[in-house]
């Protein structure tokens, strides 16, 4: 991005405070590959944290006191803005997806206790107010897009990549994250000096070259997404073999992850490795973009499985599958 903005120093600062943790993946380690853990997980909200940060000051300066926006029954973009409604002071209004998201779930719980106001609207209707963002608003309500992916959110996202390059300097090679509709993406590269390069796993069974975000479209300078590493689909069950990565990493190091976004995300860049992909002594960001609290809706979870058995196993192909679920975004 070319768009000269201002520093916003808060935001700088806050992304300065995070840390980077080496982290043990066996393929990396064989490789001889270096990767450090960005720990944006530990702010409120991960990467949507950064998302939806100048979205509320575009709120705030337009005089709107509530947020709306759309999401699954199990979303970390919803959950997000609830948290920065309440410590930012705005009411929230959710549009969530499909009926039977009425059914709680311990994240709808949260939106609630939060004080957001929940409206549920079925998988067609909801399809067509993501994609025209034609909801009908009262004078004080500011909409934010499904997953919080414009302008504003890139340019939130923007300071992850800045506050990389201040932080560990020019001999990060690529900074590797989840990639749902790519505006983090976008937004991370266009903050990295151009001598590293961003890297999104996408976390959906799209064709490659395609992206739910108009901007994620293309190979942009300073940017590329990977497909093929999602595994049976956007939160779909995990393969024996990813759920046996996902202990042993937790296992390892840990750090907890959540099997949407960031364990794919790992799984890609050891999986890389194990590819030969990176140079030996090759040094990598990957970015823990948050999202554990949508991992208390997933079936599956770490220690319930015989990892020995489960790594013998051959990891198939992955079909494609018609289905585009957005529950999590
Ligand atoms: C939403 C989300 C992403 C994807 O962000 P995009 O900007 O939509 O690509 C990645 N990780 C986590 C944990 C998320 O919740």
């Amino acid at each position: 991005m070319s768009v000269v903005t201002p520093i916003d120093k808060p935001l700088l600062e806050r992304a300065l405070s995070v840390a980077h943790q080496p982290i043990y993946l066996p393929a990396c380690a064989a490789a001889g590959v270096k990767v450090l853990l960005r720990r944006d997980d530990q702010l409120p909200g991960g990467n949507k944290f950064y998302k939806l940060y100048f979205n509320l000051k575009a709120a705030r300066a337009a005089g709107k006191d509530t947020l709306v926006s759309f999401g699954g029954a199990h979303s970390n973009h919803l959950h997000a803005l609830a948290l920065a409604c309440q410590t930012e002071g705005f009411k929230a209004r959710a549009l969530v997806r499909g009926y039977a998201a009425a059914e709680q779930t311990a994240t709808l719980k949260d939106l609630q206790a939060a004080g957001v106001t929940l409206e549920f609207v079925g998988h067609g209707e909801y399809r067509r107010l993501c994609q025209t963002q034609q909801v009908t608003l009262q004078r004080n309500e500011y909409l934010i897009p499904e997953g919080g992916a414009n302008a504003l959110a890139e340019q939130g996202a923007s300071y992850i990549g800045r506050a990389i390059a201040q932080q560990l300097g020019a001999g990060v090679r690529h900074v590797i994250m989840a990639a749902g509709t790519g505006s983090t993406l976008a937004g991370v590269a266009s903050g990295l000096p151009s001598s590293t390069e961003a890297l999104g796993i996408c976390v959906l069974k799209a064709p490659p070259g395609s992206s739910l975000y108009a901007a994620g479209k293309g190979q942009r300078g300073g940017w590329r997404m990977l497909w093929g590493f999602c595994g049976k689909g956007y939160a779909r069950p995990l393969y024996p073999a990813m759920l046996a990565f996902w202990q042993e990493f937790e296992n390892n190091n840990k750090i907890p992850l959540e099997p949407i976004y960031t364990l794919k995300t790992l799984w890609a860049i050891n999986r890389l490795a194990a590819l030969g992909y990176w140079p030996r002594g090759t040094q990598l960001v990957a970015v823990h973009s948050g999202g554990l609290q949508g991992r208390r809706g997933f079936a599956q979870q770490p220690n319930t499985i015989n990892t020995a058995q489960a790594l013998a196993e051959p990891i198939y192909g992955a079909r494609h599958s018609k289905r585009t679920d957005q529950h999590y975004a």
